[in-house]
């Protein structure tokens, strides 16, 4: 693709800094985590304790786990996110039921939550959709009021801020950030569970590492260190490597430099696409910032080309788009999932027939933007 959807932005300070690691003989989860687990904490005010992970579905699973989510429970999870949010949970043996969105911001609507609440939800995960910093004060008093514990799945929004609170600083039990390759800031996988629970982020970090009581930094580096260990839970395998930690600390450090570089396209699109039949995403509440991982639009009914052929379009005319996301209950293994045979997504689905994520990434030129537009202004019928 000429212009792609996805680029990551890596610089020298992030090839020196993992040159540096792999010169430095200790290669995996060691001091370096540490510090990026440290500044992450600080960058989000220094309230919460931050946990590394090898992947935010990772981080989501143990956060699960910490919470005591398990057989017999069910968690609420928006119908559109990706795949992982609702696996993670899963996998710990809970049900899954899946709550339609609102139309405007497109993240978890409480009153269709409200709907499909029984006594058997333990938790509910909303997801910070494309960025947008869902409001976080309605999701916790929906969850107080039903004992329900609240998992943020916060994989697109670093640095997204709500009545001018840091995504991750919040009351919620966990929330969870993900570096994957194409995510605001990356280690090419990673991820990192932020909380204010002690209890929580003990578990996390124990189960991270086969639930041995010390990790091997701890037990090979220390000057008087001993071999000797336990194991005080069946753990996972989920520690994040001090490679990726070291890409992760310069990334950190250039987080408003890529958020500002993504809002830059996104008015340019905004701006030049609201004439067209289309559905575009919504701006940061007042007092917020969106971090605008992703900029997803609708090709509304009334236009007079369908979805599937503007995809062609911009993609015969060497422009990467995606699309986020076929709503889960349409996806074969969670349609047979034995929970709310009965649920309907009517927003989820209006949005999914129209829906197409356009390119974004820090940096994306000016220029390249105004060829997309340039080929959805031609696809919609409307030049300027
Ligand atoms: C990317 C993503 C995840 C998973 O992140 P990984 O770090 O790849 O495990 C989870 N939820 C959402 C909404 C995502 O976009």
């Amino acid at each position: 693709m000429r212009i792609p959807f996805f680029q990551p932005s890596i610089g020298n300070r992030e090839i020196e800094a993992a040159v540096s690691v792999l010169q430095s003989g200790w290669l995996t989860t060691g001091h370096k985590c540490r510090e990026f687990e440290a500044r992450f904490a600080e960058f989000l005010g220094g309230d919460v304790e931050a946990v590394a992970v090898n992947s935010a579905t990772a981080g989501i699973h143990l956060a699960g786990e910490a919470c005591g989510i398990g057989h017999g429970d069910s968690v609420l999870v928006p119908t559109l996110t990706f795949s992982a949010t609702a696996a993670a949970f899963h996998h710990l043996g809970a049900d899954i039921v899946f709550v339609d969105v609102d139309p405007v911001s497109l993240t978890i609507d409480l009153d269709d939550a409200e709907r499909k609440w029984t006594p058997r939800c333990k938790a509910i995960a909303p997801v910070h959709f494309g960025g947008w910093p869902c409001d976080i004060d309605a999701v916790l008093a929906f969850a107080r009021r039903r004992g329900l514990k609240v998992i943020e799945d916060a994989a697109h929004a670093l640095p997204a801020r709500r009545d001018g609170r840091l995504v991750g600083s919040s009351e919620s039990d966990a929330c969870i950030f993900s570096f994957y390759a194409n995510k605001t800031i990356t280690t090419g996988e990673g991820g990192m569970i932020t909380t204010r629970d002690p209890v929580v982020a003990a578990r996390t970090r124990v189960m991270r590492t086969h639930g041995l009581n010390r990790d091997a930094f701890d037990r090979f580096n220390r000057i008087g260190a001993s071999w000797s260990y336990d194991i005080v839970a069946p753990g996972f395998k989920y520690n994040l490597t001090d490679l990726a930690a070291a890409i992760g600390v310069a990334q950190l450090e250039r987080v408003y430099e890529f958020q500002s570089g993504r809002q830059a396209i996104a008015e340019q699109y905004l701006e030049c696409l609201d004439d067209l039949p289309l559905d575009l995403p919504a701006r940061a509440p007042e007092g917020g910032l969106h971090a605008w991982h992703l900029f997803p639009i609708r090709i509304r009914p009334e236009a007079a080309i369908c979805r599937d052929d503007v995809i062609a379009l911009l993609s015969e005319r060497g422009i990467g788009s995606s699309v986020h996301y076929r709503p889960l209950h349409q996806m074969t293994y969670w349609r047979r999932q034995p929970c709310d045979p009965q649920g309907v997504f009517p927003v989820a689905d209006r949005y999914f027939e129209g829906a197409i994520t356009l390119p974004l990434f820090p940096g994306m030129r000016e220029s390249e933007a105004r060829e997309v537009i340039a080929v959805l202004r031609e696809a919609l019928g409307r030049r300027r």
